[in-house]
């Protein structure tokens, strides 16, 4: 018994150790540290080339189903929405999401905006957000199952004075009602700091939520990124969430500032993109939602859990009882043949 007790030991010991170092091992900002800028980047540049993506235009349209069929890799559930901008013209908000495991009915949103500027492609104007979200769509889908419902949303239409986004809140009561928080990537990829919008003046004011500027700037900090707070005129896509007659939301606006080139404008190309604030700015906000949507590890990717099901859902064609129904038929009509040559 004695010679038994120490090699006992040893493997209680050692199995603390792994199950110790398991739990130990999972800090949510590695995982979100894999975060890539090149691949953030390489998508911005695609939405770039299609040129001024504005008023429902062919680019705007493109640009959608762009972000739709990249955010559909990562095993997302991702629809659009037909959004209507009069005169006979329309665009679309693209919606992905990922499904709350414990708390499905309430929501963490983070938003960008499809279109740009009329007479130029918008670099950091919105397409490097877009480039963001797909690649945050990709940690969050590997790496976390959120408790809280996570939906990414490229609105469309807001230059135009925040169409997408308005459309959005009407079509989702619901959602509005249980919304913990609204994050709008506008005017982000070029700026050496991530920029939290306090207070934004126009069309009328919107105030970020302390509570969320606060966690954001905190996850900033953690990650090691420079990050100010301060004000700006145009609210953007946050501006319907903040007003409206359903449910003031939380909402922040996160930019990067002071801009390398200014978002109106000519110059504001995709060379003008530095991958390095777009991973301070997609990294923060990827913490930020993992925190914001209580975010557990995930066993393996969204995109693989989805492949199987689909496959199992194939092999539920080939069981048994399919084929006994299948043999059924000749079967019966053989003997029905044979009762008539009787
Ligand atoms: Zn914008």
């Amino acid at each position: 018994m004695r010679r038994l007790l120490p090699p006992v030991v040893a493997v209680a010991v050692a199995l603390l150790a792994v199950v110790g170092a398991g739990t130990v091992a999972f800090n949510p900002a590695d995982k979100v540290r894999e975060f890539d800028p090149n691949r953030a980047l390489n998508f911005a540049k695609q939405v770039c080339k299609l040129g001024p993506r504005y008023g429902g235009n062919d680019a705007e349209l493109k640009a959608a189903d762009m972000m739709e069929r990249e955010l559909r890799k990562y095993g997302l559930n991702v629809w659009k929405e037909k959004v209507d901008l009069g005169g006979g013209k329309h665009t679309y908000n693209v919606i992905a999401e990922i499904k709350g495991t414990r708390e499905p009915d309430k929501y963490v949103i983070v938003g960008s905006h499809i279109d740009s500027p009329g007479f130029c492609e918008g670099a950091t104007d919105d397409a490097a957000a877009m480039g963001i979200q797909v690649e945050m769509a990709r940690v969050l889908a590997k790496n976390f199952r959120p408790k809280k419902t996570v939906l990414i949303i490229g609105f469309g239409g807001e230059e135009l004075w925040f169409k997408g986004s308005e459309a959005f809140v009407k079509k989702h009561p619901d959602i509005v009602k249980n919304c913990v928080a609204m994050i709008d990537l506008n005017c982000v990829g070029a700026g050496e700091n991530v920029f939290l919008t306090r207070r934004s003046a126009k069309p009328s004011p919107v105030e970020g939520d302390p509570n969320l500027i606060r966690t954001l700037e905190r996850c900033a900090r953690e990650l090691g990124h420079p990050v100010t707070v301060g004000d700006t005129t145009y609210p953007s896509d946050t501006y319907p969430f903040y007003h409206n007659k359903i449910r003031r939301v939380p909402v922040c606006q996160v930019m990067n500032q002071p801009f390398k080139v200014p978002p109106w404008s000519g110059s504001n190309t995709a060379d003008k993109l530095d991958p390095k604030d777009m991973e301070k700015t997609g990294e923060t906000v990827t913490l930020a939602v993992v925190k914001l949507s209580n975010a557990e590890p995930a066993a393996k990717p969204l995109w693989e859990e989805q492949r199987e099901r689909q496959r199992a859902q194939q092999r539920g064609w080939f069981t048994p009882v399919w084929w006994a129904v299948a043999l059924a038929g000749p079967l019966i009509l053989a003997i029905a043949r044979r009762g008539l040559a009787r």
